[in-house]
């Protein structure tokens, strides 16, 4: 191997450690474009990708039996096939009203049966016989409607509804689907609860082949759900860590989109309050460990509800903005001059200052728009004395700060 060769990989390296900032693209469809070909063959081999309407409704009758499951309608689809959700959770226990709530919806896109497949395995796992389930149903109430669409499963639609709409992106429409109504009022009536929902689950597949949760760019949400968008992935991955993606994967909620979707309405009308993610299994035929990731999942939420520590205080260090990464000012300390150098993902407005101890500002390096790449600025500090100095970067309405020493 070469010199030039070993920087290559270096530098791929770093840009694999640097998901945010290094990713600017914008997936609108993060379950991906289908090979219809492909899709029709296993539909026609198995029949509404392997899960219809009928195995539900024996599912149903069977889960029902169990002492922790109640099975509600929530209204109908176009066709008029009911749309149930169930209600998993221990009604002996005196604390109904302080449970945490957890909702998961599945099945939006017909073909991507995988997604039923794992919430499948997530009911299986809350309603065994063991301790774990125990505590889990004493924490938590699950509300779970496992097929969101029923008329485009039955009819053989890969991914539209009997109306050929995708109820996945028809959240902003002026008459939305009969289904986007009913999913939208199960979020209105359970958000109005002393107990809202925590945690929203779009469960999806996709052509990927890979496991992953459909991250939001900081541009659409906050740094603070940012952060929290992590350490919700990393407590998953750490129960099945060769098994999901990292968060590489996201959707950026600008240019019209926000209104769209499920997760944009948990986050324009709750913001922070609800973890709210598509997940995406593997759409392939070597999707596999279902169970396994249905179980990370479920250890994943527990341990991410159950922490109670300051999110910032924990992931603090994992902070890195997607519009732009500001670097450490070099020398440092410095006399009486130094370099601030920061990458930019995309052409935006930036402004650099300069602040004292006081948090008084004392100099602008740079206002107005720059390109997409690395930029450095020079910071002579010979008209002010020793000490520590602030110095801020602001762009795409957000900003970091890092610390320099002036040493004379
Ligand atoms: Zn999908």
């Amino acid at each position: 191997m070469n010199m030039s060769r070993s920087i290559i990989i270096a530098v791929l390296f770093l840009i694999a450690e640097l998901p945010l900032s290094a990713q600017t693209e914008t997936y609108n469809d993060p379950c991906g474009v289908p090979d219809s070909s492909a899709l029709s063959e296993i539909m026609t081999a198995s029949g509404n990708w392997g899960y219809g309407y009928d195995t539900l409704l024996y599912d149903l009758s069977e889960w029902e039996k169990n002492p922790f499951v109640t099975v509600d309608s929530a209204g109908s689809s176009v066709q008029g096939r009911t749309l149930f959700v169930m209600t998993i959770q221990d009604t002996t226990a005196d604390t109904l009203h302080l449970r945490q709530r957890i909702w998961i919806h599945a099945r939006t896109h017909p073909g991507e049966v995988q997604g039923t497949w794992v919430t499948n395995e997530m009911i299986k796992y809350l309603l065994a016989d063991n301790d774990t389930a125990n505590t889990l149903r004493r924490r938590y109430v699950f509300n779970i409607m496992p097929m969101y669409n029923p008329d485009g499963v039955e009819i053989g639609l890969d991914r539209e509804n009997a109306n050929g709409i995708d109820i996945e992106g028809n959240w902003n429409a002026g008459l939305p689907e009969k289904e986007v109504v009913v999913l939208r009022g199960q979020f209105q009536k359970f958000m109005a609860q002393p107990n809202p929902m925590k945690i929203m689950l779009n469960m999806h597949s996709a052509y990927a082949c890979k496991r992953y949760f459909v991250y939001h760019a900081l541009g659409g949400t906050s740094q603070l759900y940012t952060l929290k968008e992590q350490r919700f992935i990393n407590y998953i991955r750490s129960n099945f860590l060769e098994g999901f993606e990292p968060f590489t994967y996201y959707i950026s909620w600008v240019n019209g989109t926000a209104l769209q979707y499920p997760e944009s309405w948990c986050w324009l009308n709750h913001k922070e309050k609800i973890m709210a993610m598509t997940y995406e299994d593997g759409n392939c035929i070597s999707a596999s460990d279902f169970g396994w990731t249905a179980r990370a999942i479920v250890r994943g939420i527990d341990r991410y509800l159950q922490d109670t520590t300051s999110v910032l205080s924990v992931v603090a260090s994992a902070i890195v903005p997607d519009q732009f990464l500001l670097n450490q000012n070099y020398p440092n300390p410095f006399n009486p001059t130094t370099v601030i150098t920061y990458q930019l993902s995309i052409e935006s407005d930036v402004i650099v200052k300069v602040y004292d101890m006081l948090g008084r500002e004392i100099a602008v390096l740079v206002n107005g728009r720059e390109q997409a790449g690395t930029h450095s600025v020079a910071f002579n500090a010979s008209a002010y004395s020793s000490g520590v100095y602030f110095y801020r970067l602001i762009s795409g309405g957000h900003a970091e700060v890092k610390t320099m020493h002036y040493v004379k």
